[in-house]
């Protein structure tokens, strides 16, 4: 079939059945989607043929790159034993065993020791606030039900999810949700209500707005305070390095637990094998997914502390796991986590992340030349540029603005997929990415910058 004919019947396709996440369906059927058929390290090749630096690791999950054969023969070998066996109740399948034991090793500094597997993040979070609240029940305090978060949080779409989001964009259209979520403010010390721009004040505030938060609702109501190590979807929010340790120690005397969602910055992205260890503190519960298996097969876990398991393990206290998906520690998943943990190991992606997202981030303060550039802000390879309408104001400049199809297209133009998230410019290139493969991501940048202008 000639490469035209094949192009029109597949955006065709595309357009008449496909609804896509995120995104009007209108949108869609107006603006011809861009169709990936095939990866190879840090770059994607579109159905004409023509390569783009993927300089967003897909959804921030891509880590160890395109195509990689270890994954491939990986799955490629358990496929040839058995695709899936479920581990319903009391069966099993070797991968899922050998990924639980790596987990438990890779989180042992966080005194993780038990994992329920999942199908993706939104899954992995749902788990962990249920967890969270049986947790509670199991020991005795049944008021415990109330989970706390922050605006700009994102933590999938499940409807738990959805309840503890901080962006309302997720929220509104599938109302009413879960009751008994509270969200407080972000560490932005960019934009914050208080104008603070000093980060021991500005930590020092959200701490005593949590202690406020959970004095006001009663401690012995809150289940669980649950957010990213640095916020993702909200425009790649770093907190200030006080932050997680004053916020654990509010936790603490209230004897609230700790999730943290390490969806985006677990295995490795903000250069430690997880964000919380980048920040010094202990969770109770981790939700991951992503990095996990770098997106080969949809996979979910959630960690848990001794604290936690215990619970489970009272004589006389039943405490069966109501909870679980058929597709909880599916073999092909698994075998794919773990020849991508190895690789990541192997490889000491976090220090690589480390040292490429540093050199990143360095070359993007080039960008502030740009009247648009509010912002550049990153840790390892999570980095976000805020695009401003005005820099006094810090105005953003919000989609759908010119300027912004006018950057994403040009970047496609040079041959790099970049993501504009609400005014955020967001990078997260897969963690392989070279000094080089930054080199060239400014180049473009500075191309799809300079062609925009006159579209600001
Ligand atoms: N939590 C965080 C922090 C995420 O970034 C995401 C996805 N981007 C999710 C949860 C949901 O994961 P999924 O899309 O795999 O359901």
């Amino acid at each position: 079939m000639p490469l035209s004919a094949k192009t029109f019947d597949v955006r065709t396709g595309n357009a008449q059945h496909m609804f896509h996440p995120m995104i009007d369906p209108k949108v869609v059927r107006q603006v011809p989607p861009l169709i990936i058929e095939r990866g190879d390290g840090v770059h994607v090749f579109d159905i004409d043929g023509k390569r783009y630096l993927d300089t967003v690791a897909s959804l921030w999950n891509v880590n160890v790159g395109h195509n990689r054969p270890e994954i491939t023969e990986a799955i490629t070998a358990q496929l040839g034993k058995i695709a899936y066996y479920s581990t319903f109740q009391n069966t099993s399948n070797p991968p899922a065993i050998e990924l639980s034991q790596r987990l438990a090793a890779m989180f042992a500094p966080e005194k993780m020791t038990k994992v329920l597997f999942s199908s993706g993040g939104s899954d992995a979070v749902e788990t962990a606030l249920k967890i969270a609240r049986q947790y509670w029940k199991l020991e005795g305090q049944s008021e415990r039900v109330k989970f706390i978060s922050l605006k700009q949080g994102y933590h999938g779409v499940h409807f738990g999810g959805a309840s503890i989001n901080g962006n309302p964009a997720f929220r509104t259209a599938y109302e009413p949700l879960m009751p008994g979520c509270f969200q407080i403010e972000s560490p932005d010390l960019y934009r914050n209500p208080w104008g603070e721009t000093d980060p021991e004040r500005l930590a020092a505030r959200c701490a005593d707005e949590l202690e406020r938060t959970i004095q006001y609702q009663g401690a012995h109501t809150i289940a669980a305070f649950i957010a990213e190590p640095v916020q993702g979807a909200g425009g790649v929010i770093v907190p200030p390095a006080t932050y997680w340790p004053l916020m654990r120690k509010v936790l603490d005397k209230h004897g609230v637990l700790l999730i943290s969602d390490e969806i985006v910055t677990g295995f490795g992205r903000i250069g430690a094998m997880c964000g919380a260890r980048a920040w010094g503190v202990a969770p109770d519960i981790m939700a991951m997914a992503k990095g996990i298996n770098s997106g080969y097969v949809p996979l979910g876990a959630t960690l848990f502390n001794e604290r936690v398991a215990q619970a489970f393990d009272k004589p006389d206290v039943p405490a069966a796991l109501m909870h679980g998906y058929t597709y909880s520690g599916h073999a092909l998943a698994c075998a794919a986590a773990n020849a991508n943990l190895a690789i990541v190991e192997a490889e000491d992606l976090p220090a690589r992340a480390l040292d490429v997202g540093g050199y990143l981030l360095d070359r993007l303060e080039e960008l502030r030349r740009y009247a648009q550039v509010g912002d550049v802000r990153g840790k390892g390879l999570m980095v976000a540029v805020e695009l401003v309408r005005d820099r006094t104001t810090k105005a953003p400049l919000t989609p759908p603005h010119a300027f912004i199809g006018a950057l994403v297209k040009g970047a496609r133009e040079e041959g790099a997929i970049i993501r504009v998230q609400g005014n955020r410019l967001i990078l997260s290139p897969p963690l392989v990415f070279s000094h080089a493969d930054v080199d060239e991501t400014l180049r473009i940048l500075h191309a799809a910058f300079s062609a925009a202008q006159s579209f600001d």
